[in-house]
This record gives C-alpha cells, sequence and structure tokens, in this order.
C-alpha cells in the first residue's frame, strides 16, 4: 500500500500556556471553586499568565552556520527560530511546566526544526552531533516529567526536533493486524487511519488527542484500556531508531500472529 497520511484535523494547536484547544476552554464550575477553598484551605490566587508576546527570551544561541546546517537538511522554511515556535517548545504540561509558563523570562529552545522524514530526523542528528548541539525530540509536547526541557548541557545550544510531520500509516499488514506508523502521528489520526482498515490502536491515555506515536513509545505509555490491550511497549513489535551514527532497527515480526505460519 501506498503510505496513507494523517488527515491533522487534530493538529490545533494547543494552548500554548495550558492544556487543550483555547477555542473550548472552560470555567471550573461555581460548585468546585467554592468547594476548593474548603477541602485545602485559603488559596492564594496565583499570578495573571503573562501574555505570549510579553516573554522574554535570550536570542538564539546558534550561528548562522548551523542554522545554514539544518536548512540544507530540512529546508528554510522548517527551520523556525521565531520567539513563538521557541516558547511554545520550552517544556512539556505537568504542574511546574505549565508554573513556569507565568514566568516573564523563560528558558526556551534556540530554534525548532521540522524534519519530514526519517532520513531527515537522522541528517539532523548528524548535523548536531558535527555542530556541537544538543537535541531535544519532541512529539506532541505531552510530557510531564521534564523530558522536554530545553537542556543545553555542555552544548553551545539546543535545538527542539518536532517530529510531527512526519504522520500517517507507512505500512499495514491486515493478516497479522501489525501497523507501521510515522512517529509524529496523533492518537486520534492513527485511530482513524487505522479504523478505514477495520482495525483500532486501542491505545487511550488521557493526552490521546496530542500525544504521539513515537512519544508514546518513547514513554513507555499507558491508557485506559492498556489493562485488556497492555501498556503501548506490549504493542509495539519493531521500532526503526535515527541515531547520530545511524539507523537502529529493532524487532521486525509481530509478536503474535493469525493463522499458519
Ligand atoms: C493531561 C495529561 C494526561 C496524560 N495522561 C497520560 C496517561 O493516561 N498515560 C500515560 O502514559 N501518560 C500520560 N501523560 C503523559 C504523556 O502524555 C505521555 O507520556 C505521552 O506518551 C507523551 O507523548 P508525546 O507525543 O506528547 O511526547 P512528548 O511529550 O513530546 O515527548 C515525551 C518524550 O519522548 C521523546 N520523544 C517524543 N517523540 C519521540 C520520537 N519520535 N523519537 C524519540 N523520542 C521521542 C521526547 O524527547 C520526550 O523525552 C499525560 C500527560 C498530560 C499532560
Amino acid at each position: 500500500m501506498e503510505q496513507e497520511s494523517g488527515s491533522g484535523a487534530d493538529h490545533v494547536a494547543m494552548r500554548w500556556n495550558g492544556w487543550g484547544d483555547p477555542r473550548k476552554a472552560k470555567e471550573l464550575p461555581r460548585a468546585v471553586r467554592t468547594l476548593l477553598p474548603l477541602l485545602l484551605g485559603r488559596i492564594r490566587r496565583p499570578e495573571e499568565p503573562v501574555s505570549l508576546d510579553a516573554v522574554r527570551i535570550d536570542d538564539s544561541a546558534l550561528t548562522a552556520e548551523d542554522l545554514d546546517a539544518f536548512r540544507s537538511v530540512v529546508g528554510a522554511e522548517h527551520v523556525d527560530e521565531s520567539a513563538e515556535a521557541r516558547i511554545r517548545h520550552a517544556g512539556g504540561r505537568s504542574t511546574p511546566d505549565l508554573l513556569r509558563r507565568r514566568a516573564r523570562e523563560q528558558r526556551v529552545p534556540d530554534a525548532v526544526v521540522r524534519p519530514a522524514a526519517h532520513d531527515e530526523v537522522r541528517a539532523c542528528l548528524e548535523v548536531a552531533g558535527e555542530r556541537g548541539v544538543a537535541v531535544i525530540p519532541f512529539g506532541g509536547g505531552t510530557s510531564v516529567v521534564g523530558a522536554l526541557d530545553p537542556d543545553r548541557g555542555t552544548h553551545h545550544g539546543v535545538v527542539t526536533l518536532d517530529l510531527r510531520r512526519l504522520t500517517g500509516l507507512v505500512r499495514l499488514d491486515e493478516l497479522s493486524g501489525e501497523a507501521v506508523l510515522a512517529a509524529g502521528t496523533t492518537g486520534p489520526e492513527a485511530e482513524s487511519l487505522l479504523s478505514a482498515h477495520g482495525l483500532e490502536l486501542g491505545h487511550f491515555p488521557q493526552s490521546f488527542r496530542y500525544a504521539t506515536i513515537g512519544g508514546f513509545a518513547a514513554a513507555r505509555s499507558s491508557g485506559q484500556n492498556s489493562a485488556g490491550n497492555g501498556r503501548f511497549e506490549t504493542m509495539v513489535t519493531g521500532i526503526r531508531v535515527a541515531t547520530p551514527t545511524g539507523t537502529s532497527n529493532s524487532g521486525a515480526h509481530p509478536a503474535r500472529r493469525r493463522g499458519p505460519t
């Protein structure tokens, strides 16, 4: 089969300093607002959130040569140094992450690079390795363990590799039910692509709407059907991983199959 693309329908930009689609934001019900101080005692009102354009960030630490090297891999339009992109990729969605986003000064990656294919990811890692730039892979951005913090360590700069352009159903074996999905495919996209073939992924963490196949695998995610279907790691039969020194393939066959072998 030809690769089937994701619909992109659920790629509504998440609220930059919160959770979910800002057009559907809801107030806490009055009853909950009344109950909370009774349960928790008097709560100091948090600082008002800052607007995205009021956030102050450092200039990008990348050199013109660094930027050109990434541009030569993914195209100039997919190397984003804008303040908005850098702020939107400054971390995950844990409570500390969200509280940090209320500050006027924020630590952000030096650029956001958006590869569209496995070979581009590999080439970006090669460039980063050669030029001493740290890389943070970024799927749906829903991490709650600080895994997306833009730490540059001993490197002179840090880029976020936003993988959401790698989307779609790459291959499907309808007999065994084994599907190959691109790393940046979100939960809803995967379900919609598979349902066209009468199949389902059946992995439903609470972050389903935004989280991606690559993020599920990297974080060994579990969801509300995991008691029956197993955690994500038990659903994975193989992974192709781009590394700075080449490609690593692990696993190749479904753990179980129907019919004669
Ligand atoms: C409201 C909310 C509810 C949540 N509910 C659940 C839940 O029910 N169950 C659960 O398990 N988790 C849950 N989480 C945590 C999080 O959603 C999961 O860990 C999810 O699997 C992360 O996927 P992501 O695509 O958003 O990855 P990201 O958050 O973007 O990245 C997570 C980690 O994976 C790495 N990564 C991402 N993509 C790739 C890739 N393609 N290749 C290599 N590395 C990659 C990142 O560098 C990072 O280290 C929740 C989070 C929130 C905010």
